[in-house]
């Protein structure tokens, strides 16, 4: 019987040392305004002793440097980093250039590996994930119009694009555009390494959000507008087979998914901790919040969400590494909305209930709130993960006989008078 939710001393004793490390040395930092140059000064003595650790670039394998850890592994240590947007940092899975680091490692060249890979885990270069397009739906990148066409040694890149996050401090961005028009909607685009200072990389702007309404151009963390207009780079640049950019893209974007979920979880637990917190001390109408039903359910409600988000999230871990991408499609569909959504809930319960306070940039959950926003629809809305769930469940469905539905109690009356008529006629017989 193979069902075990244990984790192994050895590990164990490693997420009880990030958790410690992360709350000790990383969550003071969050209070300062660090740029760049700050953050990576702070981090590098931290970086070292996550090396002597052991636990650096946890998602590549060994021969790259990393731990070679599996999902699962990979997911609880995410738990502990997403509770810091600087902790990622510290153990050199920092994202995009985690994912990115996965797409090289997955369809990268030995040089392109050489070139790109090395420096990037080094944490000597910083990277870009440039595919979203202002004109088009990202939520469908088969509509994507960003053209790359082949120019004797070198392909040619035109195109508009935005949200690239970090776009503005790489020194090289992955770029998605479409190599052949006439391919069938998945085939038709292919990745692109694109070193940030190619003549026609036209960094605009990074995009004010929510989450950073004032502009600030050149921030760890910005998403950028990018014009790239007749951007020649070597035909070596191109990752993975012409056509392959969807299959790659799809094998970086799901196990980034379960990632995202652990991380919110993290976040999502802090928040948690606040809301219990405040319901100890704060007196309202002659006794403490939490000792108001309203308070007593927002907790019960919040443990219970968060506790089934983490266990669906380790279950879609768990099939990945058991089955791959494939078997773990519909679990990260699932994870990537309900994630998301209790992520949502639980910071906007503790927000409320710590009043003007919690509104205020006083505490850190106004931040939350605006970060957990984005979560609903990067790497896929709500939507289009709530109808892949849905498609795939269906194909295991199809219309009863004569569209009467399975259930139906007269049908099946009928059925079972046949089925047990014996039965019915000794029981009418001893009458
Ligand atoms: C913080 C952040 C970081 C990001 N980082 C990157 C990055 O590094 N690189 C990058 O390339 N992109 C990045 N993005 C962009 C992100 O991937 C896109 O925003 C996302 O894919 C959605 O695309 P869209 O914004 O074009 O929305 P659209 O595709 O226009 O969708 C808008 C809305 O339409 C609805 N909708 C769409 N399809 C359906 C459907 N089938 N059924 C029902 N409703 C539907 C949904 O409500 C959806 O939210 C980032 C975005 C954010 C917010």
């Amino acid at each position: 019987m193979a069902w075990d939710f244990s984790t192994e001393p050895e590990f164990q004793a490693h997420l009880d040392w990030m958790r410690e490390f992360v709350r000790e040395e990383i969550w003071p930092m969050e209070t300062l305004d660090l740029d760049l140059e700050q953050i990576e000064r702070a981090m590098a003595p931290l970086q070292e002793r996550v090396k002597e650790r052991g636990l650096w670039a946890a998602h590549l394998d060994p021969e790259l440097g990393g731990q070679g850890y599996g999902q699962v592994k990979l997911g609880l240590m995410h738990e502990v980093l997403g509770s810091s947007p600087y902790a990622p940092f510290a153990f050199g899975n920092q994202a995009p250039d985690s994912g990115n680091s996965e797409i090289l490692a997955l369809a990268g060249t030995p040089e392109q590996k050489e070139r790109w890979l090395e420096p990037l885990l080094a944490g000597d270069l910083h990277s870009a994930f440039s595919m979203t397009e202002p004109e088009n739906a990202g939520s469908d990148p088969t509509t994507l119009t960003t053209r790359a066409v082949r120019d004797g040694d070198d392909w040619v890149i035109d195109g508009h694009k935005w949200f690239s996050s970090n776009g503005s401090i790489a020194d090289f961005l992955i770029v998605m555009a479409v190599s052949d028009p006439e391919a069938r909607p998945h085939q038709r685009a292919s990745m692109f390494i694109v070193p940030a200072d190619t003549p026609g990389v036209n960094i605009l702007r990074d995009v004010a959000t929510m989450e950073h309404p004032q502009e600030e151009f050149g921030k760890y963390g910005g998403h950028a507008e990018i014009v790239y207009e007749d951007v020649g780079i070597p035909a070596a640049n191109r990752l993975g087979a012409e056509g392959g950019g969807f299959l790659i893209a799809q094998r970086r974007l799901y196990p980034g998914r379960i990632h995202h979920c652990m991380r919110w979880l993290g976040v999502a637990r802090r928040a948690f901790d606040m809301l219990c917190e405040r319901a100890t001390y704060r007196v309202s109408h002659g006794k403490e919040l939490g000792r108001h039903q309203t308070i007593q359910n927002w907790i019960a409600d919040s443990a219970a969400e968060m506790q089934a988000a983490r266990l669906m999230t380790l279950h879609a871990a768990w099939k990945m590494d058991t089955e791959g991408v494939a078997g773990a499609r519909k679990e990260i569909s699932l994870i990537k909305f309900y994630g998301a959504r209790v992520l949502g809930d639980v910071v906007d319960r503790a927000l409320q209930a710590h009043g003007s306070l919690g509104y205020s940039t006083d505490l850190p959950l106004e931040a939350m709130y605006r970060y957990a926003r984005a979560a609903r629809f990067y790497d896929g809305p709500d939507e289009v993960h709530r109808q892949s769930v849905a498609r795939q469940i269906l194909r295991g469905y199809e219309p009863p006989p004569g569209n009467v539905p399975t259930e139906h109690v007269p049908t099946r009356q009928a059925a079972a008078r046949v089925k047990f008529a014996e039965l019915l006629e000794t029981v009418t017989s001893n009458d």
